[in-house]
């Protein structure tokens, strides 16, 4: 018989999002008529449609492949020239920030990319991972035998947690005051769940902390395009050294209703070197080409197109609407639970609005009182690590129509 990874039996019970749908489903069941007025405010998906532009770009290249002199078969494994090309232009040389086509590769999305990146990463480095964040780093992490046994709360062993506590503005500082070494340090800002932002300060502190360190910066920026603030980066590379020391990721998903079409890409500059366990340092950027040759044959011609369609004059025009619609609904969020009294954070540079549960209540408990009394699905901030314990988050993933009706019953809650 042939042995399972073992790492996978040490995962916490489920995946949050399976748990929600699972308590979602239960309610829904037991109440047929409250299950038909349920508004959900939980997972991060998207809902509005996809800009015209990629759905253009998507028909004409289908088109192509219609036909022998315009088909596509197998595409570069890295992504095609010309959406690496888009990408590097104008998310990062248009704002004079120094990265090459070639240091950009497509994928079809963030959450792959998360686990895929360990595959060229050793296994003795020490991981830091803010607490709350998006459980998939902490879930590949474990898969890939990082980890050792799970604890209570949620928490791994062999993982250094970054409190992210209104104290410090959910914006962790490096582990040990900047004492403590880590190898791999995961940020994300915007961050999902608390919708924080870093300021350049704050990062400029990462990347002081990474050369100290010689640590790899991790950095999600997978709702960069939501930060309104004119001083807040959008990329860790705006931060002198950030070329040395860091990896971003970044998503369509979430820029241009990408979350079903899928694709995503990676920023990884060639200047960013690991060591070997002799102590020679080595750049990963012919291991992450090499891990894509060998594993992947890419995302779609189609798909590829439709992103490249994006940073065209109508397609910005049209993401720029899409984030402006869920950036409304955020207010309309934020200011429901503000007048109810409860204390809010995020929702201003992200589409994530963190709230406070009222005292005494625990974050599952507040999810399963919203779900009964109004009806409402959001995440229970304990869901995104042990520090979310206390607080909930609510998605302005959403139509317009369903925002205002959360506010509304927000309202009746008892
Ligand atoms: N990174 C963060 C912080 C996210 O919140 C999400 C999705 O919710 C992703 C990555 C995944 O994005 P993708 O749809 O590109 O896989």
């Amino acid at each position: 018989m042939a042995y399972l990874n073992e790492n996978y039996l040490k995962l916490q019970a489920g995946y949050l999002f399976p748990e929600i749908a699972r308590r979602v489903r239960d309610f829904c069941e037991k109440n047929p008529d409250a299950a038909r007025k349920l508004i959900r405010c939980g997972i991060g998906d998207v809902t509005e449609p996809l800009p015209q532009a990629a759905i253009d770009a998507m028909k004409t290249a289908a088109d192509e492949l219609g036909h022998r002199e315009t088909f596509h078969g197998y595409g570069p494994e890295q992504g095609y020239d010309f959406l690496r090309s888009a990408i590097a232009q104008h998310d990062f040389r248009d704002r004079k920030i120094d990265i090459a086509d070639d240091e950009i590769f497509v994928s079809d999305g963030s959450k792959c990319d998360c686990g895929f990146i360990l595959d060229i990463l050793g296994d003795q480095n020490k991981v830091a991972v803010p607490d709350p964040v998006y459980p998939v780093y902490v879930d590949t992490n474990v898969m890939a035998g990082h980890t050792g046994a799970p604890r209570k709360d949620g928490s791994h062993e062999g993982i250094v947690y970054l409190p992210c506590t209104r104290e410090n503005n959910f914006v962790p500082e490096p582990p040990g005051g900047g004492r403590e070494h880590v190898d791999l340090v995961y940020l994300c800002f915007p961050n999902n769940p608390t919708g924080a932002v870093a300021t350049r300060e704050q990062l400029t502190r990462w990347v002081a902390y990474a050369r100290e360190h010689d640590a790899l910066l991790l950095f999600d920026a997978a709702y960069e395009s939501y930060v309104s603030d004119p001083d807040i980066p959008h990329s860790i590379f705006e931060i002198p050294g950030a070329r040395e020391h860091a990896v971003e990721l970044r998503s369509f998903s979430k820029i241009g209703g990408f979350t079903g079409v899928r694709c995503g890409f990676t920023v990884m500059p060639k200047t960013v070197l690991a060591r070997t366990e002799s102590g020679k340092k080595l750049p990963l950027h012919p291991l992450w080409h090499r891990r894509w040759s060998t594993k992947s044959n890419s995302v779609s011609y189609p798909v590829q197109r439709a992103a490249e369609a994006l940073y065209s004059g109508e397609g910005r025009k049209q993401c720029r609407a899409l984030i402006d619609h869920y950036m409304g609904n955020a207010k309309i969020l934020r200011t429901a639970c503000e007048e109810i009294g409860l204390k809010v954070y995020g929702g201003e540079n992200a589409p994530y609005v963190w709230v406070r549960t009222p005292a005494g209540l625990t974050s599952w408990q507040m999810f399963d009182r919203m779900l009964k009394e109004i009806n409402v699905v959001i995440t229970p901030g304990a869901g995104f690590g042990a520090q979310g314990e206390g607080y909930f988050r609510v998605s302005a993933f959403n139509s317009r129509e369903n925002a205002e009706e959360v506010a509304r019953r927000v309202k009746n809650l008892r």
